[in-house]
C-alpha cells in the first residue's frame, strides 16, 4: 500500500472534462512530481486531492483511507496541505498573520509557536519581516510564505502547485533546495510543475500528465533521459 493512491480519476467542470484518467502513487518520504503542459489537468488533480473538487469517477486513498468524498477541512486534518497556484496570500495581512492562517485547525499555541520558529529557520527572510505586510514582498518571498503557511498545519503530505512560477532561476533553486530539505526531514511532497527540468532533477518519481491522463512515469533520472520527455517538455530532441 502506498501513502497516497490516486486511481483512474476523472474530474469535470460542468461539461468540460479536465481530468480523464489520472493514476499515480506517492510513497512516504518521497518527492513525486506531476509534469505536463498548460491545461493538462495538474491543478485540477491537486484540487481534487484537497477536497476542493469532487471526482466524477475514481478514488483518492490516503494511508489506506478513501478521502475523495470528505470535506476539505477533514482532508487538511488528516495531514494534507496545499500551497495553491498563484500563492493566494492575504496581501494586507502580515507574514505572521498569513502563517497563522495555515494553523487555523490547531489550538496548541506552544506547538504553533515552535512551528513558526521552524518556518523562520527555514526562511530567515520571513522571520526578519514577520510584522510586514505580505503584499509588499517579491515573488520569491511570497512563494516562501505560501510554503510556510502550508507547513503550519504540520502536513504529512505537502502539495505544491507551480512553486517556481514567475521566479528567477536562483530563487527557483532556493525554493527547490528547501523542498529537498523538507523531504529529508520526512515530509512527503507532491509537486506540480511546468518547469519539468527542475522538477525532474529534484524528484524521486514523476508522472507526465497529457490531456487529462497520466501517460508516462519513472524516476526523475529515467524521465530526464526519456526522448519523449525531452522532446515534449525539455525543449530538446
Ligand atoms: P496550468 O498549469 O495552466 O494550471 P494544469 O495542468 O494545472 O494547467 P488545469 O488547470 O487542471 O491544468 O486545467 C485542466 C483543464 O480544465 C483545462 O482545459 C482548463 O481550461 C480547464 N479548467 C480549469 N479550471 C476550470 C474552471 N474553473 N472551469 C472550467 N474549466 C476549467
Amino acid at each position: 500500500m502506498s501513502f497516497l493512491e490516486v486511481n483512474d480519476l476523472t474530474v469535470a467542470y460542468g461539461a468540460i472534462q479536465a481530468v480523464r484518467g489520472v493514476s499515480f502513487t506517492v510513497e512516504k518520504g518521497q518527492i513525486v512530481s506531476l509534469i505536463g503542459s498548460n491545461g493538462a489537468g495538474k491543478t485540477t488533480t491537486l484540487r481534487t486531492i484537497s477536497g476542493l473538487l469532487r471526482p466524477v469517477t475514481g478514488s483518492v486513498v490516503l494511508d489506506g483511507k478513501p478521502i475523495h468524498a470528505l470535506p476539505a477541512h477533514e482532508i487538511l486534518g488528516l495531514g494534507v496541505a496545499h500551497s495553491p497556484e498563484g500563492r493566494r496570500l492575504f496581501a494586507r495581512m502580515t507574514v505572521e498573520e498569513n502563517l497563522r492562517l495555515g494553523a487555523y485547525t490547531r489550538s496548541d499555541e506552544p506547538g504553533i509557536l515552535s512551528d513558526l520558529d521552524r518556518v523562520y529557520d527555514l526562511f530567515p527572510v520571513l522571520g526578519e519581516r514577520r510584522r510586514n505586510k505580505a503584499g509588499l514582498f517579491s515573488g520569491g518571498e511570497q512563494q516562501m510564505l505560501a510554503i510556510g503557511r502550508a507547513l503550519m498545519s504540520r502536513p504529512k503530505l505537502l502539495m505544491l502547485d507551480e512553486p517556481s512560477m514567475g521566479l528567477s532561476p536562483i530563487m527557483t533553486q532556493k525554493i527547490f533546495s528547501t523542498v529537498r530539505e523538507l523531504r529529508d526531514e520526512g515530509t512527503t511532497v507532491l509537486l506540480v510543475e511546468q518547469n519539468a527540468l527542475a522538477a525532474l532533477a529534484l524528484s524521486d518519481r514523476a508522472y507526465v500528465i497529457d490531456l487529462g491522463r497520466t501517460t508516462l512515469s519513472g524516476t526523475g533520472p529515467e524521465l530526464l533521459a526519456d526522448p519523449r520527455v525531452q522532446e515534449a517538455y525539455l525543449g530538446e530532441g
